[in-house]
This record gives C-alpha cells, sequence and structure tokens, in this order.
C-alpha cells in the first residue's frame, strides 16, 4: 500500500506532463500557485461543469443559470460585508518573514516565533478607468454567490419565477490567499459553482437536507468513491457572519479531509443586507397570503477546480501487470477528456484512411483522438494514463473485413465490431 503523499506527487506529475495542468507562466519561472489547464484538463473541467448543469436541469424545482460579471460595483461588497468581513488572521514568522494564516501555520514553528494576528482582506482590488482614486476602487469577486443575490429581482421578474426556485452561476473567483497550496486545492484565483435557493423560512431546514443529499450524490456520481466523502457539521464558532447553519461536503485528500462544497443556511441576511444599501424591493410577492417577504436562501457553494483534483486523485489506479505497472485514470465514459482513441496499428497511409473516417463519423459525437506516435502498447499505456475508457485499433485486417479491434481500458479485453455498427456500440455507453 502506498503512501498517500506518494499518491499526491505522482498525480500532480501526470496531471502537468500529460496536459492537465501546466505551471503559469512557466517559461518565466512560474508564478506562485497560479495554473494554467492545458488541452486534457479544459475537457475535463468542461465535462465536470456540463454535469454539474445537467444535474440542476431536471429538478422538481426550478434553478436558472445565470452568469455575473466578475468586476461589479463597489457597493455590493460592502453590503454583503466583504469590505468589512472578509478577512483570515495572517501571522508573520519573525526570524524568515514569511506570511501564514494563523490556523495554517507549519507543526515545526514556534509560536514565540510569530508575531500577534492581523486581519487581511482577502480581496483582490484595482481601479476602474483611468483616474485612480477612491470612487474608481473595484474588487475581482471572491465568490460568484453575490452576482446571484443583486440579480435575484432580475431573474424573478423575467423568468416569472415562483418560491422555492434556484439560481446558479458557474465563474472564476479570486482570493488573495495567505497560504495557498496543494496545487489546485487552494489557489488565488479558481473556479466555483455556486446555487442559491430561495425557499420559505418554514422550509429551510427541509432544503437544506434536500441540498445535501442532492450534492453529496453528485460527488459520487462523478465517480469518487463513498468512502472518501463526509459530510461535516459547523459548529457554533466556525459559523460565518451570514450563516445559520453550515455543513461541509469533504474529501479525503492525500493530507487529510478538506473542504469541497459547503451547503449553508444564509437566512435572509444577503437579500435584506442589498436591499436596506440599495433601496430596492428585494422581497417576494406571494399571490397565495396576497403579501411579500423576504425568502430564506439555502447555498450550495462548491469549488469546480478542486473538484476536478478530487477526481483526478480518487480515480487515479496502479495495476500491477505481469512485466510492469500500468497507471490509469478510471474516468467514467461521460466524464473522460478523450472517450475514443483510434490507434492505426502502423503508420500505414491504408491505416491511417480508415482512422479518419472512422474519426469524423464518431467525432461529432463523442471526444476522440487519433494516436498514430510509438508502438501500440506505449499507445494503450498512454490512453489508460489520460482514462480513456476506449481504443479502437485499425489493423490490416480491417481493410478485409471492414472490423476493427475495440479494447476496454479497465479490463484489456477487446472485441472485433464492424466499422459500420461502430457509433451504435459507443451510443450505448
Ligand atoms: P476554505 O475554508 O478551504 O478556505 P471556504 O470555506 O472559504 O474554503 P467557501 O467560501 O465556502 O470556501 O467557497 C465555496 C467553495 O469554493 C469551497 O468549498 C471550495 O471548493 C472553493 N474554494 C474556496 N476557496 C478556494 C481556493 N482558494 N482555491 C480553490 N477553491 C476554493
Amino acid at each position: 500500500m502506498e503512501m498517500p503523499e506518494e499518491i499526491f506527487d505522482k498525480v500532480v506529475k501526470i496531471a502537468q506532463s500529460r496536459g492537465f495542468v501546466f505551471n503559469a507562466s512557466s517559461i518565466y519561472g512560474g508564478l506562485r500557485s497560479s495554473y494554467d489547464y492545458g488541452p486534457l484538463g479544459v475537457l475535463l473541467k468542461n465535462n465536470i461543469e456540463k454535469m454539474w448543469w445537467k444535474s440542476i436541469s431536471n429538478l422538481e424545482v426550478e434553478i436558472y443559470p445565470i452568469d455575473t460579471a466578475i468586476i461589479q460595483s463597489s457597493d455590493v461588497w460592502k453590503a454583503s460585508g466583504h469590505v468589512g468581513e472578509f478577512t483570515d488572521p495572517m501571522v508573520d514568522h519573525k526570524p524568515t518573514g514569511e506570511r501564514f494564516r494563523a490556523d495554517q501555520v507549519p507543526d515545526h514553528i514556534k509560536k514565540e516565533d510569530l508575531t500577534e494576528p492581523r486581519q487581511f482582506n482577502l480581496m483582490f482590488q484595482t481601479n476602474i478607468g483611468p483616474v485612480e482614486n477612491e470612487n474608481s476602487t473595484v474588487y475581482l469577486r471572491p465568490e460568484t454567490a453575490q452576482g446571484i443575490f443583486v440579480n435575484f429581482e432580475n431573474v424573478l421578474r423575467t423568468m416569472r419565477a415562483k418560491i422555492p426556485f434556484g439560481i446558479g452561476n458557474i465563474g472564476k473567483s479570486f482570493r488573495n490567499e495567505i497560504t495557498p497550496g496543494q496545487f489546485i486545492f487552494r489557489t488565488r484565483e479558481f473556479e466555483q459553482m455556486e446555487i442559491e435557493f430561495f425557499c420559505d423560512e418554514s422550509e429551510e431546514d427541509k432544503w437544506f437536507d434536500y441540498w445535501i443529499e442532492n450534492r453529496l450524490n453528485w460527488y459520487k456520481n462523478l465517480g469518487i468513491p463513498e468512502n472518501k466523502l463526509r459530510i461535516r457539521e459547523h459548529d457554533e464558532s466556525e459559523l460565518a457572519h451570514y450563516a445559520k447553519k453550515t455543513s461541509d461536503i469533504e474529501f479525503e485528500y492525500p493530507w487529510g479531509w478538506g473542504e469541497l462544497e459547503g451547503i449553508a443556511n444564509r437566512g435572509n441576511y444577503d437579500l435584506n443586507a442589498h436591499q436596506e444599501s440599495s433601496g430596492k424591493d428585494l422581497r417576494y410577492f406571494d399571490p397565495n397570503i396576497d403579501n411579500k417577504f423576504t425568502p430564506s436562501v439555502i447555498e450550495p457553494a462548491g469549488g469546480l477546480t478542486r473538484t476536478l483534483f478530487a477526481v483526478l486523485l480518487s480515480l487515479y489506479e496502479e495495476e500491477e501487470l505481469e512485466k510492469e505497472v500500468r497507471t490509469l485514470f478510471k474516468f467514467k465514459f461521460d466524464l473522460a477528456p478523450i472517450q475514443i482513441g483510434i490507434l492505426p496499428l502502423s503508420k500505414k497511409e491504408e491505416l491511417i484512411e480508415v482512422c479518419n473516417s472512422i474519426k469524423s463519423e464518431l467525432g461529432p459525437y463523442f471526444r476522440t483522438e487519433i494516436d498514430v506516435t510509438q508502438s501500440i502498447g506505449k499507445r494503450y499505456r498512454r490512453q489508460d494514463e489520460i482514462g480513456t475508457p476506449y481504443c479502437i485499433t485499425v489493423d490490416f485486417d480491417t481493410l478485409e473485413d471492414k472490423a476493427v479491434t475495440v479494447r476496454d481500458r479497465d479490463s484489456m479485453s477487446q472485441e472485433r465490431i464492424k466499422i459500420e455498427d461502430i457509433k451504435s456500440y459507443f451510443d450505448n455507453m
């Protein structure tokens, strides 16, 4: 049994060498804790994103999609409490000048070598327009949630929404984290997937439980094993200033349990704060009682890039074969960056032509790749390593029998399939 740290190193290495994630600005030596997503990383991230939208587009309740600006009026962040409260306690290590979040100081550092904690605001600040002054200060959003609250009335009105309903938002958020690290687990620029779900106060607990179950099932459905996931309820001292109740969905990372998603009962804190601050009526008119009220909010707030890392870590496997160790990502068919590898047995033109025609037939429906470099064995290994569920091999017999060999990643079993049946073969996956 391998040490978890070894798995971490191996997964990070494959992620970088196979084109999932690159260090940002690498030709200039990199920028600490900034990452670029390469071709396979983008495909994987898009698939997770698609599976998120799909899972919330077919529920008994309506979840409306929205895509809000990264830069909003500073008034949004004043009203939400982020300008005043979105801080982490920071301490300096006197001998080296290194800075840490007070709750993330490495064990080997002595307490007496640390300064008293100071509050540090995590929002990135910049200026809008050519003049730099107090009125031009804006912030890069530290969460996608507020973009939803400030559009509550817009969605309500334009979609004629009826409570209970939700609004979902995916996109980049920015936090000037004091101690980023553990690869893409904690970065200063990351992607979130958040839902604000608006309901009647009397139904808060029901929907809170509903969303915990719904979101936990979603992570399981990505293929993350059940024993790597747990729910952890926050105690009073941990609760954010807006939250009545919060539970985290945690994943067992190689270094221990860490948050994947927080599910919070925000009550009517945010809508009230924006109502007070903007002077706009953000209440909901309920025709049943012929009256207006400010709904309660349940917020499932997940991290897209953190989920991608959890997926890589939990679906990584090594298998001892007779002569070698085979490494693979056991992505499900829907999740795999490349679903079907198309491999000509040799570089002979006749075989490549058949590969091209199979690719044009399957390409509109599946994510495919033709791979011609190196021996067939090495190509199978590479496809295993990037988690491709199936490989089609075109050999010399194909020219006679108009059939190809389909190899299954997990069992490595091979099956001969007629080219004319190949699309329907994969349609049934
Ligand atoms: P943490 O306690 O790890 O700092 P948080 O409780 O502040 O996280 P939330 O504000 O609840 O995080 O954000 C919702 C989700 O956004 C988190 O569950 C996580 O998946 C993701 N997230 C938050 N901060 C980061 C970050 N710096 N890098 C990557 N993902 C993040």
